[in-house]
């Protein structure tokens, strides 16, 4: 209320000003009043501005109006002491008071900026002073460029009265350097102090040349250019902004530019550029028409297009530190190729582009985890180098080639049709074919590419990178390298879509094991172990059977993660049947790819220790045909795992090629017996000699022969007949739940495990 009081009187004070000034009232105690009055009044605002408001920006305020008011008093001596002075001289101790003033207004200024900004950029302080400036340097000019200082006035006179101009420029420089801070927004506190300098420069300016002119009394309004210019100060410091809210400024970024909004980047770069450009030309003009602007001016000048350059070279050194950062942030370090989000960016920017057409390719090397796992991660990774530089090489340009992660790489052809696509394609895996020369071997590889085409295949990135993802893993499984999208049918995308969930799946916990009896083939039937099949207890699906997903999870390399669950969760059983007291062995299936981890036999024998287990409780099965494609390695593998003291049997016995020699050197104790001769050993005199003499080779190698798919009595009985050691098979019981085979177990007699 009070506050309010005093600005009515302020305005008030204004228009008596106005008044004595048009009704000539200069000399009388109501202008005496008035004049002196309208002069102190606002620093005494601003005084109880700071007074009331004790926030950090006290201090701030209580400089200004320090200031203000040291004005305000000095105007009040000059006009008691001073003015009636004859000669009236030129500096008087009015000066001093009134040159206070500005020491007192950057002090406020400093602090003020200093509270706000205190993270600000070197390249923000940069703008600031080229801002400043260049501001001073250009309206420098034409203020100091034209008096001449009259003959009589001394040199003490004539710095005193060029100090408040020159003052007044370098501030109204500053608050244009806080604008530059402050992004070149505009701020009604910044935009009010800039006018209240401007005013107070024009004045100053004025007043300077009339009294080197010796021109005495001065027009009247001048005294207005100071008291609105004091009034605007008050006002700025009352209006709590810009320099009043940290919200309101802008993020200011460390590079480039200090501008904030992306409306604001145009001016944050234009207005220190232009104005640098301006004192540039301000110099050269200088230099040429020989010292016609004052060296203030110049001096000036050269401070803002020194910053102007220091400015530029940070500029250009963030941006080039950013340009690395950039870079690096795009590439595999591995290979130098572009990395996947480079690929990404790419391949938006592609779709985006005018392109009518586009192919996508993602090309997975085959087994390259083999030979990681055979030659070490060093041999794997100068592999990869050199697939890069083969695959690069074989490109030609405008394709972008990108490490996508592992052994995967992905391409873009802009441009290209499937047709165009493919080409590209066979021929990179042409290349590839030729084997590769590293220090311990030459490797051959081969890689499965699967390609997605724009518009046809997709028009968005998500659905591209999905086909074409597909699209690889149908080629892996189809083994013939190459496989288009376009050209999947609803079956094999059912396939991938599966395995997606299997690999959930397997992390949730979902495959679960059923149990199968085997039996001695004799009067008793007793129990001499259980064999473990897999199946998935599919969330929606419900039981899923071996049949239906491990082919898949084969193709796709997920078995040893199968086979790891599997082995787990037989060798947990295993362990609280024998808590139970029964003294079970279970026999669990291995597939291709365990024979070739050779990390695999430590892997069991620490699965055997994590449950206390004796090796003999457990049995592995390999069928034929997985010994057969890998034999070398099987060989060794399952040596070892001999070794370990855990029995071995030949599963699906009669339905591959295994040779007599190759059946000797094999370490294995049991061979089972396919059950397509066993069912049918009672109707089928080819299959039962089959049986036969089968059960004699088993025997003459020193192995027991396991019969499987023993489907009745009468088959266990011709089983019987033949010296068959072990039977299996719906007719003795089916695979069940854990549970189902406990209770199994229990009516059963259980052979002792043999150690
Ligand atoms: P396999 O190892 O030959 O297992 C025997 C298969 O024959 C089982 O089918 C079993 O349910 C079935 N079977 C048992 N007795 C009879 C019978 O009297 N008549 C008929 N017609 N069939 C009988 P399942 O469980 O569907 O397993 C199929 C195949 O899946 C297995 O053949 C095995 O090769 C594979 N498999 C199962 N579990 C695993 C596993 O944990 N790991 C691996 N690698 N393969 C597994
Ligand atoms: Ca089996
Ligand atoms: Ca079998």
């Amino acid at each position: 209320m009070r506050r309010a009081v005093a600005w009515w009187i302020l305005g008030g004070l204004l228009l008596a000003q106005v008044a004595v000034m048009a009704l000539s009232l200069d000399g009388t105690l109501f202008a005496g009043l008035v004049l002196n009055a309208v002069y102190l009044l606002p620093g005494l605002l601003v005084a109880g501005r700071a007074w009331r408001n004790p926030g950090p920006d006290r201090a701030a305020f209580g400089f200004l109006s320090a200031g203000m008011t040291a004005y305000g008093v000095a105007n009040v001596y000059w006009y008691l002491v001073v003015r009636d002075l004859d000669p009236e001289p030129l500096v008087s101790p009015a000066d001093g008071m009134w040159l206070a003033f500005y020491p007192c207004f950057a002090v406020a200024l400093v602090l003020l900026l200093r509270r706000r900004l205190p993270r600000l950029s070197t390249a923000a302080w940069l703008d600031g002073v080229i801002a400043s400036g260049a501001v001073s340097a250009l309206v420098s000019v034409p203020l100091l460029a034209t008096v001449d200082p009259s003959p009589q006035a001394t040199l003490v006179g004539v710095a005193v009265n060029a100090a408040y101009p020159v003052s007044d420029i370098v501030v109204a420089g500053c608050l244009l350097g806080a604008w530059a801070l402050c992004g070149w927004r505009a701020e009604r506190t910044i935009i009010l102090m800039i006018a209240g300098m401007a005013l107070f420069a024009t004045g100053d300016a004025f007043s300077m040349m009339l009294i080197w002119q010796g021109i005495d009394p001065w027009p009247t309004w001048i005294d207005l250019t100071w008291t609105v210019g004091l009034t605007l100060l008050a006002l700025a410091a009352s209006s709590s902004s810009p320099l009043s809210s940290r919200a309101s400024l802008p993020a200011v970024s460390s590079v480039p530019s200090v501008g904030g909004p992306a409306a604001g980047l145009w001016v944050s770069t234009a207005v220190p550029s232009g104005l640098a450009l301006l004192c540039l030309a301000l110099l050269v003009y200088e230099a040429l028409a020989d010292h016609l602007a004052p060296p203030v001016s110049s001096c000036l000048a050269g401070i803002a297009v020194a910053a102007a350059i220091l400015r530029m070279i940070l500029s250009v050194r963030s941006a080039e530190a950013l340009g690395a950062a950039r870079r690096q942030a795009r590439t595999d370090d591995l290979t130098g190729l572009a990395n996947r989000r480079h690929f990404i960016e790419h391949l938006d920017r592609a779709i985006a582009g005018s392109e009518p057409c586009l192919s996508v390719a993602f090309v997975d090397l085959d087994r390259f985890k083999e030979v990681n796992d055979s030659f070490g991660h060093d041999v794997g990774d100068s592999l990869l180098r050199m697939v890069g530089d083969r695959l690069r090489a074989a490109l030609p340009d405008g394709v972008l080639l990108a490490r996508l992660g592992g052994d995967e790489f992905g391409l873009i052809m802009p441009g290209c049709d499937a047709g165009e696509a493919g080409t590209i394609i066979e021929n990179i895996l042409c290349t590839l074919r030729e084997p590769f020369a590293l220090p311990e071997v030459d490797l051959h590889v081969d890689a499965s590419v699967g390609i997605a085409v724009y518009p046809d295949d997709g028009t968005d990135r998500p659905t591209l990178l999905r086909r074409a993802d597909v699209a690889m893993y149908a080629a892996k499984n189809g083994h013939d390298g190459l496989t288009f999208a376009t050209g999947l049918d609803d079956q094999a995308r059912a396939r991938l879509t599966m395995l997606e969930e299997l690999r959930t799946g397997l992390a949730r916990g979902e495959l679960v094991l059923h149990y199968q009896p085997k039996v001695l083939v004799g009067s008793a039937l007793e129990v001499c172990g259980v064999e473990a099949l897999v199946r998935w207890q599919h969330p929606v699906r419900g039981l899923i059977y071996p049949d239906d997903f491990l082919y898949t999870a084969e193709s796709a390399d997920l078995m040893r993660h199968v086979t790891a669950a599997v082995l787990d969760l037989a060798c947990r059983q295993i362990r609280s049947w024998h808590d139970e007291g029964l003294p079970i062995s279970v026999a669990v299936n291995l597939s291709v790819s365990n024979l070739r981890d050779p990390e695999f036999p430590a892997q069991v024998a620490s699965l055997l220790e994590r449950y206390d287990l004796p090796p003999s409780a457990l049995e592995l099965e390999v069928t034929e045909s997985v010994l057969m494609t890998d034999a070398d390695h099987a060989l060794a593998l399952l040596g070892q795992l001999r070794g370990m003291g855990i029995k071995l049997a030949v599963d699906d016995y009669g339905t591959g090629y295994s040779s007599l020699t190759y059946l000797q050197v094999l370490p294995v104790d049991d061979l089972k017996l396919d059950r397509a001769f066993v069912s049918r050993c009672t109707t089928d005199p080819r299959s039962a000699a089959i049986v036969q003499s089968t059960v004699q080779l088993a025997h003459s190698l020193g192995m027991r022969i396991i019969a499987e798919g023993v489907e009745d009595d009468a088959t266990l009985a011709k089983l019987y007949e033949y010296g068959c050691d072990i039977a299996q098979g719906y007719g003795i019981a089916r695979p069940q739940d854990a549970a189902t085979t406990t209770r199994w177990l229990r009516s059963h007699q259980i052979a002792t495990l043999a150690a």
